[in-house]
């Protein structure tokens, strides 16, 4: 049953988006399963207030009822769905003999059941009782999550949710990676597009000037693709539209991913200090060079050390470091030795990525989705990440999980004290509005009064955008000048 292919899930009287959820929490028993519309050799029938596995001839393996109403001291919203879901997860315990570090917790942020937790008045400790017990998360992870949410909290103390952040997409980069399902195109096939784009852009961000209103302006983030992508006066008209309409003074951060190592060099870096950018990133992934073969990325660990050194140099003294656990290839040796290397390095922040197989990836084409989701080593690996981070002196600042990820765990962003991004922890716990210009960049009206978010996005494709760029305009007008 542990290595189930596929399987089948009813429910009497489900909603569509229940029915999601309960599919959803077989899959982390299940990684990388197919759902299928009839009933096959696995099947999950919920009806009179029990769960019943059966094979396909009906035979009934297991039988399991909702959980305890009393377990969830008031948090995480409707009762009975819980309740449904503590009974199919000790189903699939039982019959797997697994243990799913998250528990029941699919499709909701960790954090956000904290702060519901601490809004409710209950002290940390009640809060991570109650993750334990009733939503049956590991307790490790149910101390990660109040940690991170607190530490948030803190890191949030002025922030408004009237206020605004900005956003800018660059959907370029110099190759695509081969787990990549972001809005990316390799810049070598495009020929005079990354020119009429940022035509195109400087158009928009020049047009959304008046929509900030009288918000008060928090984060700029710059991210992609990959930015350092443009050429430097490409990246240079970008920033300077965005400082005509937008002003960098009144920003308490801004932050540029360059990403790719090998787009970094003196000249695009000296744009950035320019406009004053405090934060960047240099994403290495690993610092194994196979593995940047394997994965397509088609830059060198060297370039890596080079672009660090040469940023570090200059002066940038904010300089974050994504790294992704579970990559092809990658166990436990290669990982610590990519952190062997970080140390040495000794960025000012670390994201730790656990790798997550999405529909548009090239990974998920070429069908290497169980290799790398069943990988028994992650949960050492992420470990490794976090030990690793905090000999460097960095606590975790923000938290999310996403579907398919290898192991079912999570991504963290780890940090020096006060080098920390807002802009990573605002755009996860979606009560600030960001306006996002750019392909693919996605707008998010916030309304603090209803506790509401609205989400307007640009269209992905690059040509598309460039033709329609105006309608991207309009599409916010609509919802920012209120
Ligand atoms: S650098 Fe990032 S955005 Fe670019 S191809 Fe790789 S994963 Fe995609």
């Amino acid at each position: 049953m542990e290595s189930i292919k596929e399987f089948y899930l009813t429910g009497e009287g489900f909603s569509e988006s229940r029915l999601y959820e309960m599919k959803m929490l077989c899959r982390e028993f299940f990684p990388g399963a197919d759902i299928r519309q009839d009933p096959c050799d696995c099947n999950l029938i919920w009806k009179d207030g029990v769960w019943t596995l059966t094979e396909k001839n009906g035979r009934i393996l297991r039988t399991k009822a909702a959980g305890r109403t009393d377990a969830f001291g008031n948090l995480g919203g409707d009762l009975e769905k819980n309740r449904e879901k503590v009974g199919l997860y000790s189903l699939l315990k039982e019959q797997t003999g697994k243990e799913i570090p998250w528990g029941i917790l699919t499709g909701v942020r960790p954090t956000k059941m904290v702060y519901e937790g601490l809004e409710h008045g209950l002290a940390p400790d009640e809060i991570k009782k109650t993750l334990e017990t009733g939503f049956l998360l590991r307790k490790d992870k149910a101390n990660l999550a109040v940690e991170v949410a607190q530490r948030e909290r803190d890191l949030l103390q002025n922030h408004r949710g009237t206020d605004l952040d900005l956003y800018v997409g660059i959907p370029f980069c110099p190759s695509r990676c081969a787990y990549c399902s972001f809005v990316s195109y390799d810049f070598h096939t495009l020929g005079d597009v990354m020119e009429r784009y940022t035509t195109a852009l400087e158009r928009e961000i020049r047009s959304c000037r008046s929509m900030r209103g009288k918000r008060r302006l928090r984060s700029f983030y710059m991210g992609g693709g990959t930015p350092t992508a443009l050429t430097p006066d490409q990246l240079e008209r970008v920033l300077y539209a965005v400082q005509e309409s937008f002003g960098f003074e009144n920003l308490t951060e801004a932050t540029v991913e360059a990403g790719r190592p090998d787009t970094i060099d003196k000249e695009h870096l000296q744009v950035l200090q320019r406009f004053g950018i405090g934060r960047i990133s240099v994403n290495p992934q690993t610092m194994n060079q196979e593995t940047l073969v394997r994965i397509g990325r088609r830059h060198t660990v060297e370039d890596t050390r080079r672009a660090f050194a040469l940023a570090r140099e200059m002066g940038f003294d904010n300089i974050n470091m994504d790294f992704i656990v579970g990559l092809p290839g990658e166990g436990l040796q290669e990982v610590a030795y990519s952190m062997e290397e970080v140390e040495k390095l000794c960025p000012d922040s670390l994201t730790v990525h656990t790798l997550a197989v999405k529909r548009s990836s090239r990974l998920r084409e070429e069908g290497q989705t169980d290799a790398i989701l069943g990988q028994t080593e992650t949960e050492k690996m992420i470990r490794h990440c976090a030990e690793t981070a905090q000999r460097l002196g960095m606590h975790p600042y923000y938290l999310y999980r996403q579907k398919n990820m290898a192991g079912n765990f999570e991504n963290v962003g780890y940090s020096l004290p006060h080098k920390e991004c807002l802009y990573n922890i605002e755009i996860m716990e979606e009560r600030q509005s960001i306006l996002a210009m750019g392909a693919g960049a996605v707008s998010k009206f916030y309304e603090p009064e209803r506790n509401r978010l609205e989400r307007i996005p640009n269209v992905k494709n690059v040509e598309e955008y460039i033709l329609r760029v105006d309608e991207m305009v309009e599409r916010k007008e609509r919802r920012f000048f209120i």
